[in-house]
């Protein structure tokens, strides 16, 4: 053990340094009862009568798994006297990285105890995950705009001839048939033009904007789009700061959210749009969340509608997905509101159990 200099009474120090560690410390001997822990990283709550010597550890640190708990670091690390780290889910705290390692005897032969050192990297994942998604979302862009380039010339052609076959088909029947091939080059246009959207690289052409501005436009159109059984209610922010973006882009956020919102609330009931100023300081959850400090608008946007589920949340960003039948969803929306929010240099956040209804947060910088 490295000794302190002589002034300094080791014991104290050692005590100090093992209470004050941020992350859980736990050391358990061979029948897997906590002989010493610090009761930190998320662990205070551990009522004092439940905390040593009762058998086995994982009664304490995560009871939610089966007993005995058939993958434990401990054994793993009494068996062979190597480190090793494992992650698990604790309900209450969220995703925790466990390393395991032994503590010999004084021989160095036999291991003595093994100390777990608990830390809780449920930002990290999230971190990761919001990485690994914008890497997703970038390859699937440079596809989407490659295949949606050569796409658009096809349809250019389609609608072209079928505009000339219309002109020159006399019987009925065939006209019809040639509107029809320019109705649905309209559609697959319109389609086009999303895909465009999500690998949108043009340079931006931003301008200062209020979003109030352009939700009072909008209220109009989207009082129609979510109808008569839905209550639109808008709650502004008198002095909402202004941003810097380009107003056709966010309108097509609003309506994209409405238009889930709609589809998610068939009988009917309330989307509630918001907006604050909201300044994000350092050390906070939001920048935890990997949202950089500063000055932001917040918009809102939540519905009482049918909610989502666990797969449905994972998956909302991705290009193509989508729970509705083929006539109602492309799976477009939420992959175009997130490459317009990234554009934006922007952060969305979602929160949303099935049935419980859905709220969608997007934070843009001024
Ligand atoms: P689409 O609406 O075409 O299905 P989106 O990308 O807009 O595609 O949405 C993907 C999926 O996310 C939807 O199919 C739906 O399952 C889910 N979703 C999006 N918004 C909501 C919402 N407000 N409430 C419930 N589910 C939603
Ligand atoms: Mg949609």
């Amino acid at each position: 053990m490295p000794e302190p200099p002589p002034n300094i009474d080791a014991k104290d120090l050692y005590y100090r340094l093992f209470s004050h560690l941020p992350d859980c410390l736990v050391v358990v001997d061979r029948q897997h009862r906590v002989v010493l822990s610090n009761w930190r990283g998320g662990f205070e709550d551990v009522p004092l009568d439940k905390r040593n010597g009762q058998p086995p550890c994982a009664a304490i640190f995560h009871p939610d798994d089966a007993i005995p708990f058939t993958t434990c670091p401990a054994t793993e690390v009494f068996l062979s006297g190597r480190p090793t780290t494992r992650e698990f889910s604790n309900s209450h705290i969220g995703t925790l990285e466990c390393r395991a390692f032994p503590i010999f005897d004084h021989a160095g032969e036999e291991v003595d105890y093994v100390a777990l050192h608990i830390c809780n990297i449920s930002d990290r994942k999230k971190l990761e995950k919001g990485l690994i998604l914008c890497q997703k979302m970038e390859t699937v862009s440079c596809m989407a705009a490659g295949l949606a380039h050569d796409f658009n010339n096809l349809l250019t052609v389609v609608g072209g001839f079928g505009q000339i076959l219309q002109n020159a088909l006399t019987e009925p029947r065939l006209r019809e048939a040639a509107a029809a091939i320019i109705d649905a080059e309209e559609r697959a246009r319109k389609l086009v033009e999303r895909l465009m959207m999500i690998g949108d690289k043009r340079p931006e052409q931003s301008e200062r904007l209020n979003l109030n501005d352009l939700l009072r436009d909008l209220e109009e159109l989207l009082i129609p789009l979510l109808g008569s059984q839905t209550k639109v209610d808008l709650q502004l922010d008198e002095h909402l700061d202004n941003i810097r973006g380009e107003s056709t882009e966010l309108e097509q956020v609003i309506l994209n959210l409405a238009i889930n919102a709609r589809d998610a609330m068939p009988e009917g009931g309330r989307l509630i749009i918001v907006t604050t100023n909201l300044q994000i300081e350092e050390h906070t959850p939001l920048h935890d969340q990997g949202i950089i400090p500063g000055p932001y608008v917040l918009l809102t946007v939540h519905d009482t509608g049918h909610g989502m589920d666990d797969l449905t949340r994972e998956r909302i960003f991705d290009p193509f997905f989508t729970t509705k039948n083929s006539d109602k969803g492309t799976g477009l929306g939420m992959s175009v509101v997130f490459s317009i929010v990234k554009r934006h240099h922007g952060h969305i956040a979602l929160q949303s159990s099935a049935g419980k209804g859905t709220t969608i947060e997007i934070f843009l910088p001024l």
